[in-house]
């Protein structure tokens, strides 16, 4: 690996304009793949869900699957995209061993869904990014280099392939040029990404998981001297696998291309992979052009021809745009933008919506899942959906304690019992003898202990100082396990000691 020379992102920036560009790629999540009956489901042994179809076997013909083309009129709807009244599948040539038949199914001049916009807001300014177009394709297998030290094909002893993933509807969202950003665009790159992927899960469409693969991206970036009319050269970063990476390739590759404008040489129009470890990116292969693919129309399909009335029927079925959801929902719970923000950071909006379905106020909803939740997720490596309790259980917990039920700590150790898979918290209360000790005879047989026991306390407190009630506070929690209520045992005393 060479090593770049770059320059610091702010001398870049007061020298250089940036444009960038997302192609977004979304596996959606039909049950089906994209031209056979073959499952999609993930992890699956590896070539166990192929059939002659997906494996492109002489003889065999492809069927189209009507939900991948409803699941893409959605995301074209949502992205406020025209639909094509007609429109063909094309082939795509080239050949990897990922690919069983040596040619893609995708869309080339005819894309499904064209000319549409998605609004992002970064650091209080709305940037409108155009959508290019948004069409559909079949996923290619996965290759797997074995006996390498990176994992990548170089140096390995041998690659092996599975074609489980072949086939699955693909759709890849292309931006126009984003220009105008400035020092932003990484931060808008990254807000787009986040924005887009909220929106396809609101769409129900696929489960826009990073991490597995159903949401890749490609991340395009150039550089043109400030105050210049022309473009620079792009490259294009693949497979970018992470919300940060986003942002980060970018800022990367700003600050390379800067060094080599500066250094009077030109930029490569190629393809750069991305590296999660040191936040750098490498000379991939040079990019194909589009003569390269060799298209033309798929002879082995009918055209798709979605009717007027079908599209209607989708576009009237769409649900509350996540940016719209936000706002009203920002109103309702009386939040900063600065609330609003940590919350969707956190990945926590839904949760918290759900928890306040559930009955919690949204102050304790937002409490326990920012706080004790997101810790305790944090300290397992977990995300915050993925923790085994559900919002109804967590609007249980905050009602124990509105009730007095609970306190804080006992309510930390109703959550730790749920955590760990004992049941409900009634149960976990039940189980655990978790209540608070409410019950006034017992409070107070335990503050008259207390008292009796600490006779020079009494002593000093009714010589005025007030602070060692705490020591008969302290006292009356030991003895019962933590589980008074700390306010009616300080007027219990208060009310003995006159
Ligand atoms: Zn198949």
């Amino acid at each position: 690996m060479t090593t770049e020379t770059l320059v610091s992102f702010a001398e870049a920036m007061a020298r250089y304009e940036p444009v960038i560009g997302l192609e977004t790629h979304v596996e959606l999540g039909t049950r089906t793949k994209m031209f056979c009956g073959c499952t999609t489901r993930f992890g699956g042994e590896p070539n166990s869900q192929v059939c002659p179809v997906c494996l492109g076997l002489p003889g065999s013909l492809p069927v189209c699957n009507k939900s991948a083309i409803e699941y893409t009129i959605r995301i074209g709807l949502a992205l406020n995209c025209g639909i094509a009244s007609w429109c063909r599948f094309a082939r795509k040539n080239y050949f990897y061993p990922d690919m069983p038949k040596n040619f893609q199914i995708s869309q080339y001049d005819e894309p499904l869904c064209t000319d549409g916009y998605l609004d992002v807001t970064v650091e209080g300014k709305t940037f409108r990014v155009g959508i290019e177009r948004v069409h559909l394709e079949e996923d290619t297998g996965k290759s797997l280099h074995v006996g390498g030290a990176t994992g990548r094909i170089h140096g390995a002893d041998y690659s092996l392939v599975d074609y489980n993933r072949a086939g699955i509807p693909l759709v890849e969202i292309v931006t126009k040029p984003v220009t105008g950003t400035g020092e932003l665009a990484p931060v808008v790159a990254h807000a787009y990404v986040t924005e887009l992927r909220d929106l396809i899960r609101s769409l129900d469409v696929s489960d826009v998981r990073m991490e597995e693969g159903s949401l890749r991206c490609d991340v395009n970036t150039s550089l043109s001297p400030k105050g210049s009319a022309k473009w620079g050269t792009r490259t294009e970063t693949k497979n970018v696998n992470s919300l940060r990476s986003v942002e980060r390739s970018v800022r990367f590759e700003i600050e390379r291309q800067a060094a080599v404008l500066d250094a009077g040489a030109r930029v490569i129009q190629e393809t750069r992979h991305f590296h999660e470890d040191s936040a750098t990116t490498t000379s991939g292969r040079s990019k194909e052009e589009a003569q390269d693919y060799r298209y033309f129309p798929e002879p082995d399909l009918v055209p798709v021809a979605p009717s007027a009335e079908w599209v209607e029927q989708i576009r009237a079925a769409l649900p509350e745009a996540p940016s719209a959801r936000r706002v009203r929902l920002q109103a309702e719970w009386a939040l900063s933008d600065l609330d609003m923000a940590a919350l969707r950071n956190a990945d926590a909006l839904d949760l918290v919506a759900e928890t306040v379905a559930a009955g919690a106020s949204p102050a304790d909803a937002r409490k326990w899942w920012l706080g004790e939740l997101a810790r305790r997720a944090n300290e397992t490596g977990t995300e915050l959906a993925k923790l085994p309790i559900t919002p109804v259980q967590v609007a249980r917990v905050a009602e124990l304690v509105a009730k007095g039920t609970l306190n804080d700590r006992l309510a930390r150790d109703v959550l730790d019992g749920v955590l760990a898979g004992e049941g409900d918290p009634d149960s976990v209360v039940a189980a655990r003898g978790l209540a608070v000790v409410s019950d006034d005879s017992a409070l107070a047989a335990a503050v008259d202990e207390a008292i009796a026991a600490h006779p020079d306390v009494v002593d000093s407190i009714r010589a005025g100082n007030t602070n060692a009630v705490g020591v008969l506070i302290g006292a009356v929690m030991k003895a019962t396990r933590r589980k008074a209520d700390a306010v009616k045992v300080r007027a219990l005393i208060e009310q003995r000691l006159g």
